[in-house]
């Protein structure tokens, strides 16, 4: 099992860098082991989010799954996941769906399990240890959904 990061989702840049920076903090401190994509392909995503004929998160969760299913495949392993499969504020059903179509595209297998009632578990181990908690989804738009009032 390995962990993998990539997230060109996430904006703007310190967000990105100070999210990976609690991430890797983690992981050391209970030995995982994680790979980590440094790029930030914020060009990208902004093209696929903003595309007519679907959701900005379902091109986001596509361009993610498929880059995990894609690294997976390459380390042989069986299958892929994700972490979003444990946050309540995620469209739960898209993500299965989304997944299982990349599963099937990319020939290795999702992994599917409902992690959310470790959700609470999660946020408490979070504050016990004083780590940076996101304070919206990631991108730019969710960010303006949190933030900005006036529109
Ligand atoms: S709201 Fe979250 S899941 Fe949706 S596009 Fe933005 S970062 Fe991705």
């Amino acid at each position: 099992m390995q962990g993998y990061f990539f997230n060109p989702n996430i904006h703007p840049y310190r967000e990105f860098a100070h999210r990976l920076e609690t991430l890797q903090e983690y992981v050391k401190s209970i030995d995982f082991p994680l790979e980590v994509d440094r790029r930030y392909l914020l060009e990208d995503f902004l093209l696929e989010a903003l595309q007519k004929d679907r959701s900005r998160c379902e091109s986001c969760y596509e361009i993610r799954f498929r880059q995990a299913a894609r690294v997976a495949m390459v380390k042989n392993f069986d299958s892929f996941t994700t972490t979003l499969l444990v946050s309540p504020h995620q469209k739960h059903k898209l993500i299965i769906e989304v997944a299982k179509r990349i599963a099937r595209e990319e020939g290795i297998e999702f992994f599917y399990m409902d992690f959310r009632p470790y959700w609470q578990t999660g946020v408490s181990i979070s504050r016990e240890r004083l780590m940076y908690r996101q304070p919206y989804c990631g991108c730019i738009f969710s960010e303006k959904e949190r933030y900005c009032k006036e529109n």
